[in-house]
């Protein structure tokens, strides 16, 4: 069995070894390691190996796992999973990070709720780029007009896109790509937009080789999670 210090460090050396292979910067591409179901126990081992990034889907879970490990510094929360518009509160006085933002009702009350002491929430809006029914995300036509109403919003600093496909093969690098011309898109209109959320386990490669700026991995650091 490796430790998840091993299995952090094996993750590291994989993304660099492909951004070296897209020929970009081993620091281009950060790692957001997803530690939802685990215990906190575990997100100590990853801290402890240098991991500062961690990702939850369950906002009450992650809530409780922020409060716990608080006193550690430079420790920085990632919200990836659906949320709904009567949880963001928590979401908005606990997280720094909102990746999986999808809709303006939701950024309004991010933007009311997040106290004016903290920094500002930073957001990515999450593409749904298979245009898949049950999946969550904006359709990429609609990603300029999520981030119109995000730049508005002066508790909220909009940082990028993420997303979840679904594909396989040929068509998940067409989505990938697809992806990065959004991206690009996105970046021309605003600047401060540095954030490409693409990659989990099965994708990383095809994901770093598309320009992504942040791979989310959960199994691969974890080991496997009991099903909910
Ligand atoms: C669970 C999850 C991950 C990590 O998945 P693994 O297969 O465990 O690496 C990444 N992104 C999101 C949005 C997730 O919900």
């Amino acid at each position: 069995m490796q430790t998840i210090a091993e299995r952090l460090k094996i993750a590291q050396s994989q993304l660099e070894a492909f951004s070296y292979q897209a020929n970009r910067a081993p620091t281009d591409v950060q790692l957001l390691a997803v530690s939802k179901t685990k215990p906190v126990s575990d997100i100590v081992q990853a801290y402890e190996s240098g991991q500062r990034r961690f990702g939850e889907n369950y906002v009450q879970e992650g809530v409780e796992k922020i409060i716990a490990l608080q006193q550690l510094e430079h420790i920085e929360w990632h919200f990836i999973g659906p949320l709904q518009s009567n949880k963001t509160r928590l979401v908005a006085e606990h997280f720094d990070w909102m990746q999986s933002l999808d809709r303006v009702k939701i950024a309004s009350r991010l933007n009311e709720q997040r106290s004016p002491h903290a920094h500002p929430l930073q957001v990515c809006i999450q593409v749904n780029i298979d245009n898949e029914e049950q999946k969550s995300g904006v359709t990429p036509t609609a990603v300029m007009e999520l981030a119109d109403a995000v730049s508005q919003c002066k508790r909220l600093n909009l940082r990028g896109l993420m997303c979840i496909p679904k594909a396989t093969g040929e068509q998940l690098r067409n989505s990938f790509c697809a992806m990065q011309t959004l991206y690009v898109r996105l970046k021309q209109v605003y600047p401060q937009v540095d954030t490409l959320s693409m990659g989990m386990s099965a994708d990383l490669q095809q994901a770093i080789a598309a320009g992504s700026t942040m791979v989310r991995l959960g199994t691969a650091i974890f080991g496997p999670r009991e099903k909910k």
